[in-house]
């Protein structure tokens, strides 16, 4: 046998660690310590793999001291624009910080722990948005953004789909490594983990492939979604079914940037967030327009002085004009010459044809999902009152229709577009990769004019005080 230093290999007794498995183990760290003085004796507390504990008896440590950083975090977090403080909060620090814990170890087994960590959660989402919760809304907040809510997922949530996948996904290496005689070795707690599983949801198929955690998570979300839904009526249901249309949470997704204009400022997340979660908006107050604007702010949102439609419509306008001139295609907003059946031009036109030689015209509007004339649509159907008001446009200009295309851009205060509007958008930012753009230049474009609309909202909201003059600044 040649000696380890002859091959240049040496043990360092200083990074090795010494677990006793039993009381006849503990015994021999002297002999150990004798031959590689240094070394450490570690207790089932404190072993860990790559800063995951092994042994049971570590996990409620790992809980606390994955909370104290959550705490750290959220605190640290607070001196941001609350827009940034979420992003950071979302892909950072909550539940990714601990995602490899959740994978490896049964956390489902420690609710009072995985509780604690959760809450702290919600107590940093409530302290950076300067927005209350009640537990619909949290667990609503909870939920990926696709499926209406915040992507600040609860460890509760995520705890079992992760370990599931985690599992499954390693059990064929395990079983190569430690395979003897063709059994099969079990990866601990799996089971109990399957069976968790199946209490929670009953009678539905396990995923296709058990590694993808996202397949398990989906069937939890779909789950939950489902309760909130089951129990919402009126304006809560209108405003879940706008939520999970994943258009709906553009702006979640935007990378908060002052430079390109997509960092909302605090008031306009704090009222974003409130109206997608259905919290308080403002105290219950008179409208300058002489309406009662209740405390969900609804009112605002389809007032008809609502001074937020404004500076949207050319926002919206501005932001697909843009667009269309970085696809090479020239375009000019309100053309000259054009009117429509009521005597007004349209927002837009395109000076080259978009499609069959024709050149495209557009017009945008925005309206509330929850205005009164359109809740009995909007609790049927997502994007019910956009469809509407498509068709609406649609008629204003049957009499161009000869000569032009159409595309109505309309786009309800939740986020959802007519089914016309995503066609073009999706159009148009295929032009735009196809011109040498990036490729999320379609998500890009979608996400601005998401933040937008909700830039829109805060101000209708804060228009219903006085004057106007609260909105100052927003479109700045
Ligand atoms: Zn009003």
């Amino acid at each position: 046998m040649v000696p380890s230093g002859v091959l240049g290999l040496e043990v360092n007794p200083k990074k090795c660690e010494f677990f006793p498995c039993s009381a006849e183990a503990r015994d021999s760290f002297a002999t150990f310590s004798h031959l590689l003085p240094g070394l450490k004796e570690v207790s089932a507390q404190s072993f860990a793999l790559l800063g995951s504990p092994i042994c049971s008896e570590a996990i409620p440590e790992a809980f606390e001291e994955r909370r104290q950083l959550l705490l750290m975090a959220a605190e640290r977090l607070g001196d941001l624009p609350a827009h940034v403080a979420l992003v950071l909060l979302r892909v950072c620090f909550a539940v990714p910080k601990i995602i490899y814990f959740l994978r490896t170890v049964p956390a489902w087994l420690y609710p009072d722990h995985i509780d604690s960590f959760d809450y702290v959660l919600k107590e940093s989402v409530e302290r950076l948005l300067n927005v209350s919760l009640n537990p619909d809304q949290w667990v609503l907040a909870s939920l990926p953004i696709r499926n209406g809510g915040l992507g600040i997922r609860r460890a509760r949530d995520v705890s079992l789909p992760a370990f599931l996948a985690s599992s499954e996904g390693v059990v064929g290496l395990v079983t190569k490594i430690l395979s003897v005689n063709g059994d099969r070795p079990t990866i601990p707690f799996a089971s109990d983990a399957v069976a968790a599983w199946r209490t929670l949801n009953p009678n539905v198929p396990m995923p296709d492939k058990l590694d993808r955690q996202r397949l398990w998570d989906d069937i939890g979300v779909r789950r939950v979604f489902d309760g909130l839904l089951e129990g919402a009526v009126g304006a809560d249901k209108a405003r879940l079914l706008a939520v999970s249309r994943p258009e709906a949470g553009a702006w979640l997704q935007a990378l908060p940037s002052p430079h390109m204009g997509t960092l909302l400022d605090n008031n306009s997340m704090r009222v974003a967030v409130a109206l997608r979660l259905g919290c308080d908006v403002c105290e219950p107050h008179i409208c300058i327009c002489g309406t009662m604007v209740e405390s969900n702010g609804h009112h605002a949102l389809s007032c008809c002085r609502c001074v937020g439609r404004f500076p949207r419509h050319h926002a919206l306008n501005d932001i697909v004009r843009r667009a269309l001139l970085s696809a090479n295609v020239p375009c000019m907003l309100e053309p000259p010459g054009l009117s429509r059946t009521d005597g007004k031009r349209p927002d837009g036109l395109t000076l080259i044809p978009w499609e069959k030689g024709k050149c495209l015209l557009w017009d945008a509007t925005c309206v509330s999902t929850f205005a009164a004339s359109h809740m009995g649509r909007t609790v049927r159907a997502a994007g019910a009152a956009a469809e509407l008001a498509a068709l609406r446009k649609r008629d204003k200009y049957s009499a161009l229709l000869t000569k032009y295309l159409f595309v109505p851009l309309a786009v309800e205060t939740s986020g959802c577009w007519c089914a016309e509007a995503k066609i073009f958008l999706s159009e148009l930012g295929q032009r735009l990769r196809e011109g040498g753009h990036d490729p999320r230049s379609g998500s890009f474009l979608m996400q601005r004019l998401s933040i937008a609309v909700q830039r829109g909202n805060a101000a209708s909201v804060m228009g219903t005080f006085a004057s106007g003059r609260a909105r100052d600044g927003l479109f700045d």
